[in-house]
């Protein structure tokens, strides 16, 4: 999910965003890039003895780096020079070459760039993701490594546990775990009260059942989302909440033989008002939200989906 382009933007900033980046397509060198206001505020902190976050825009990824080696976890906007700048730092500061890239998910703005560390660096990433990089020609590297359910990487003694819940932000999102840092890298999903616009490429009941584990995962201290502070595991029920009450409403509501119309008056969330954007993403919500639980269910009465 494009959360620049999604949250932060109002439509007409939007249009804007994707006038610049036309500009700026396959101009990642383009020293020009900096004159639409890309990557003005480019950041490395360190979280941990061995993990960092990088980003800028609003939009972070994260590496980790030993002795043995540097593994980056995501790529970033396309238009940034972020990635190209943080293959500039990570030599200067740890004097080595990345030897992994991680993908999150196949998201473009989570991904682009990566491909900058083909030339050091073995990619890995759910077996899922690869045939979304290819059919959309993602401006990314493709992993030369993909996983089903979880894999473990090593840089000497430190243990990289990269987990797949089940689709739920797409289908191919992964968390990244170091246990012994006590960081989870949650891209996308340790959201707190920042909503998705919509559904459409959310496994919602499986969404909710790996938020609730997310939230009760041993070794966790720092949650590193890909946007915004860093965070802690409470973010995860946080969103939960307003996820699982969404869905129960609409659920309710298409049991009582209510048009999708009719929803759209009835869930309100006016219970929720403390998470932003309500007003803006609420009928994106429901509408995706009653898709996924029209293919989800068998009424006793043939309903038409939109009436
Ligand atoms: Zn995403």
């Amino acid at each position: 999910m494009t959360d620049i382009t999604k949250r932060q933007l109002s439509r007409s900033g939007v249009i804007a965003l994707w006038a610049l980046m036309l500009f700026s397509v396959g101009s990642l060198a383009d020293p020009d890039a900096g004159k639409y206001g890309w990557g003005q505020n480019r950041a490395i902190s360190r979280i941990t003895d061995s993990v960092y976050r990088f980003g800028s825009d609003g939009q972070y990824g994260a590496y980790i780096v030993n002795a043995h080696g540097v593994v980056v976890i995501d790529g970033h906007y396309c238009a940034s020079g972020t990635m190209a700048w943080l293959k500039q730092e990570i030599k200067a500061r740890h004097q080595q070459d990345v030897s992994y890239v991680i993908l999150s998910h196949d998201h473009p703005d989570h991904i682009c760039r990566t491909e900058l560390f083909e030339d050091t660096a073995t990619v890995i990433g759910h077996r899922n993701i690869r045939p979304h990089i290819l059919r959309e020609k993602r401006e990314s590297a493709v992993p030369d490594i993909v996983f089903d359910e979880q894999m473990d990487l090593y840089l000497g003694d430190l243990k990289i546990n990269l987990m797949f819940l089940g689709p739920t932000h797409s289908d191919n999102l992964i968390q990244v775990h170091i246990p012994t840092e006590k960081v989870l890298v949650a891209i996308d999903f340790a959201r707190g009260k920042n909503l998705f616009p919509d559904y459409r490429d959310l496994d919602v009941h499986n969404a909710l059942k790996a938020l609730k584990s997310l939230s009760r995962l041993e070794d966790v201290e720092f949650v590193l989302g890909g946007h915004g502070p860093v965070k802690t595991q409470d973010n995860f029920m946080v969103y939960h909440r307003y996820l699982q009450a969404q869905r129960d409403r609409v659920l309710n509501h298409m049991v009582e033989g209510k048009s999708l119309e009719e929803i759209k008056t009835l869930v309100t969330m006016d219970d929720f008002r403390d998470y932003p954007r309500i007003d803006e993403y609420l009928n994106s919500q429901i509408e995706t939200m009653y898709n996924y639980l029209w293919r989800y269910r068998e009424p006793n009465q043939p309903i038409v989906m939109f009436r």
